[in-house]
């Protein structure tokens, strides 16, 4: 194990004044996680992309370059992903097989994307990433070492609480994702004025499930959409997977280095509810404190809606839109961190009665509202997934819940 500081995709991340990156290998993991004895929690980092891959005084656990494989599984059609891969690896190295995964709307995330739920442009075709896993191994947090099998152990608490909330209680090595065969898609990108969201939503809802509608609301009062589908549409571009698919919103017009934090949100079909909240959204959005706040959304619903609530930590199957909330500023302006965070919470009161629930791709254990968003995203299965987490991390060596 040797200890180099290389830069988190994440600037806050990045900037965070964490202890150091720790790079164990596989073999090394049990011991390291079991035998901690340092500032708690562990930090994990896989694809470096959320703001809590490294905190100010505290270690993080780099599987970037010690876990980075991703090997091709031809007997079962399935890939192997090591703990530490970007999702845009996986999909560029399944390409040429003619395979592809259920990968979201970068290839930038890493198994966090996995391990957290894993929305993309065809969850409502193929469900969510954590409906495809097939296996999970790493070490819990008490370092015990553990593979686990869906075949096998799917309707236990470990495989559940594995399934949604992984990074509370272990440190995965390695996941096994099932494949689909490779297609083109067709999508379409294109701009309007967010008094169309309402319309825009009931079409969305009414499409065929292998077409999906993400959209995002900019601080600069644009609406940016990008449809995406697996069937030929006239005057759609056609790409050939979700690898070749655009970013949705360009790269922030400041060349100044922004700080931020996302807050997912979950809520059913309500279009009415969408219509009649809007002048309240508007002013709300007019409010944002920076150019580079905004309010995006991803589609569920069909594929997402048939799993059961008891096989996984995504309790939130009712779900038909994810909207996001991304609050920024500049690194370092305490004052514009302030102003962004309460911009947030502003928008998320306004959201909650359409959205009740949270989909927790990010962690926020630094801020105030981390127990209502724990509350919020796993709903009655937080005491399991407590009693779950006194067993494989009674120290609380990874993040607490
Ligand atoms: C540009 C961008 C696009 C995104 N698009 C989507 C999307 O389309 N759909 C969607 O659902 N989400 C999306 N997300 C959210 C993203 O999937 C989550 O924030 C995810 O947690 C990021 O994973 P990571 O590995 O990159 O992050 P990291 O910061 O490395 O880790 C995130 C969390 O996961 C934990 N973790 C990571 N790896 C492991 C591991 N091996 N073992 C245990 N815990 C681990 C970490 O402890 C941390 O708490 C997007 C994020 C970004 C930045």
């Amino acid at each position: 194990m040797d200890q180099l500081l290389r830069p988190l995709s994440n600037p806050q991340a990045a900037d965070a004044g964490a202890r150091g990156l720790l790079q164990p290998t596989p073999e090394d993991l049990s011991s390291l996680v079991g035998g901690w004895s340092g500032p708690r929690p562990l930090r994990v980092c896989s694809g470096g992309t959320s703001s809590r891959a490294a905190a100010a005084g505290q270690w993080t656990l780099d599987l970037r370059r010690t876990m980075g494989q991703v090997t091709w599984n031809p007997a079962d059609q399935t890939v192997s992903i090591g703990g530490g891969c970007r999702m845009g690896e996986v999909l560029e190295q399944l390409y040429p097989l003619g395979r592809s995964v259920a990968g979201g709307l970068s290839g930038w995330p890493g198994v966090g994307y996995v391990l957290t739920g894993g929305m993309g442009p065809f969850s409502r075709e193929l469900g969510l990433a954590v409906d495809q896993l097939q296996a999970v191994a790493g070490v819990w947090g008490n370092g015990e070492p553990f593979v686990l099998q869906r075949d096998r152990d799917q309707f236990t608490a470990e495989w559940r609480g594995l399934c949604g909330a992984a990074p509370f209680l272990a440190v995965v090595r390695e996941v096994v994702l099932a494949t689909q065969p490779l297609r083109p898609l067709w999508i379409r990108t294109s701009t309007g004025s967010p008094d169309q969201l309402p319309d825009q939503l009931i079409a969305a809802e009414r499409s065929d499930p292998s077409t999906s509608l993400q959209w995002s609301w900019g601080g600069d009062g644009s609406l940016r959409l990008l449809q995406v589908s697996a069937h030929k549409h006239s005057g759609w571009q056609r790409i050939d997977g979700l690898h070749q698919l655009p970013p949705m919103t360009p790269p922030s017009p400041t060349s100044l280095r922004l700080h931020g934090e996302v807050v997912g949100l979950l809520g059913p079909a309500n279009c009415e509810g969408w219509r009649r909240l809007l002048p309240d959204l508007q002013a709300q959005m007019q409010r944002c404190p920076h150019v580079g706040c905004s309010l995006s959304s991803q589609q569920l619903g069909n594929a997402t809606a048939a799993v059961p609530i008891e096989a996984t930590s995504f309790v939130h199957r009712d779900a038909t839109w994810k909207p996001w909330i991304t609050a920024v500023w500049s690194a370092g302006d305490l004052e514009g961190r302030r102003c962004s965070l309460q911009w947030l919470n502003e928008l998320w009161s306004l959201l909650e009665p359409l959205c009740p629930g949270v989909h927790l791709a990010q962690l926020h254990d630094h801020l105030p509202f981390h127990q209502k968003e724990l509350d919020l995203a796993f709903g009655p299965w937080l005491p399991g997934l407590r009693q779950l987490k006194a067993r494989r991390d009674p120290d609380g060596t990874l993040p607490g819940l």
